[in-house]
């Protein structure tokens, strides 16, 4: 299969009339200005958004980037959108919503709820999720049949999206420190980390997909557990909230950065998600470890969590990523610039991040250990995702990087390809809303 795009992010640039030869699901050939003339003036003279075949390869006008990462995902709280704002409450008051829905579960509706939440992801231009995954047990804390159960059901429902997907499954063990799991969190539990390590380790990965870890939090997993498990890529949710760094400043003299820290898991391997509310010297250790922070601002802002040192952290050595984690929005278009505009309302200055550099932080693939994709690159994973430019929002904008990162929205994805595969196209929106609505229904009646 091959495409011709009108333009398209290629070696850190906007270039024109791109074309891209794809097999086996990967890029053969990449070659700026390779439209043969009288394409290329048609394409320049057509109108429509919609990619037409034309000979033997496919036009995509409006501007092409790589496949964007969302290296943060719980599915499940995708049922919350709209839903938790009716009382001023808390993170602590939105987490027993959150754990209201998780209460009403079972692998056949969170297959639905999963793969609806997943074709959302897909048709926002993201061709790879990592799923923090923590919801494994039935109700009562037993096993189902397979105790993977819902982990096999999260990548069936990638699968079915059109995705990639890592799944982090997840080790939650204690409510607080030094307190069992109670109520709706005996779901999450394994006991203690070997029984998770084994369980996890009989999960088989099909080909889109890969199998990691993730310890919930400081307060889920004690120190002494934390040490006993040392593979990689491992994820955690570091320090969301004020009040569990007081605890665990409490419970160890020690930071979560430091617990994290002194169990040996601060790699370049690693992930910090929620990278929040840091020291100056959490975030000299963290650079100097080369340790991923994945920023999730648009749900940093909904659970008024605090906005993270991003650039600092960057400044320190850090690479960044991203993620739509609760889904109060599904637009990494979105997180990209609320990294910078965040920045801003902390500072009262501009100009923090380029627009380069934040297209780097969502379409870098390798913090979910996919290391070939990411890029319109030969070689890498035929992942395109094409942004209409003539739309209310985007037009007049430039049809360039900034065009991506400071005007479009997830809605302004016009056409999705993952591993050479047309996952989505700009028509399908229509009915993925039905489909949300309906899923989504059916699990609050
Ligand atoms: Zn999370």
């Amino acid at each position: 299969m091959s495409y011709l795009l009108e333009r398209a992010w290629v070696d850190g640039a906007v270039q024109d009339d791109v074309l891209v030869e794809i097999e086996d699901g990967r890029f053969t050939s990449v070659t700026p200005g390779g439209a043969p003339r009288h394409l290329s003036e048609e394409i320049s003279a057509n109108q429509s958004r919609v990619p037409r075949s034309s000979g033997e390869f496919a036009r995509l006008p409006g501007l092409t980037i790589p496949g964007l990462a969302n290296c943060h995902s719980h599915a499940f709280h995708r049922a919350l959108r709209g839903r938790t704002q009716r009382e001023r409450g808390s993170f602590w008051t939105w987490r027993d919503q959150m754990y209201d829905v998780a209460g009403r579960l079972d692998p056949d509706t969170y297959l639905e709820l999963a793969t609806v939440t997943y074709r959302e992801m897909v048709a926002a231009g993201i061709t790879c999720v990592g799923e923090f995954h923590y919801l494994h047990h039935q109700p009562d804390g037993s096993p189902y049949d397979d105790p993977n159960e819902m982990g096999l059901v999260l990548i069936e429902a990638a699968r079915r999206a059109g995705l990639r997907i890592t799944l982090l499954d997840t080790c939650y063990l204690s409510s607080g420190f030094g307190k069992p799991p109670e109520g709706p969190q005996v779901r999450f539990s394994d006991g203690d980390v070997d029984a998770w390590v084994e369980r996890v380790t009989a999960i088989g990965s099909p080909d889109h997909t890969r199998i990691g870890g993730a310890y919930h939090s400081v307060r889920a997993v004690p120190l002494d557990q934390m040490k006993r498990y040392t593979a990689a890529p491992l994820h955690i949710h570091l320090s969301e909230q004020v009040a569990e760094n007081e605890q665990c400043l409490a419970a160890y003299g020690m930071t979560p950065t430091q617990v994290f820290a002194e169990a040996g898991h601060l790699t370049e391997h690693n992930t910090l998600v929620h990278a929040t509310h840091l020291t100056e010297d959490d975030i000299r250790i963290i650079g100097e470890a080369r340790t991923f922070a994945c920023f999730c601002p648009t749900t940093e802002r909904d659970l008024g969590d605090g906005i993270g040192p991003s650039r600092a952290l960057h400044a320190a050595g850090t690479p960044l990523t991203l993620g739509s984690d609760s889904h109060a929005v599904i637009d990494l278009f979105e997180e990209m610039r609320a990294l910078e505009l965040d920045e801003r309302l902390a500072t009262q200055e501009r100009g923090h991040w380029t627009a380069p550099e934040l297209l780097g932080a969502a379409t870098r693939h390798d913090s979910l250990h996919w290391d070939d994709a990411g890029a319109i690159a030969v070689g890498r994973r035929a992942d395109l995702v094409t942004i209409a430019t003539d739309r209310v929002r985007t037009a007049g904008t430039g049809a360039d990087e900034h065009t991506a990162v400071f005007a479009a929205a997830a809605e302004d994805v016009i056409q999705v390809v993952a591993d050479g595969r047309a996952v989505f196209q700009e028509g399908d929106r229509e009915r993925l809303g039905r489909d949300l609505a309906d899923v989504i229904g059916r699990i609050w009646s």
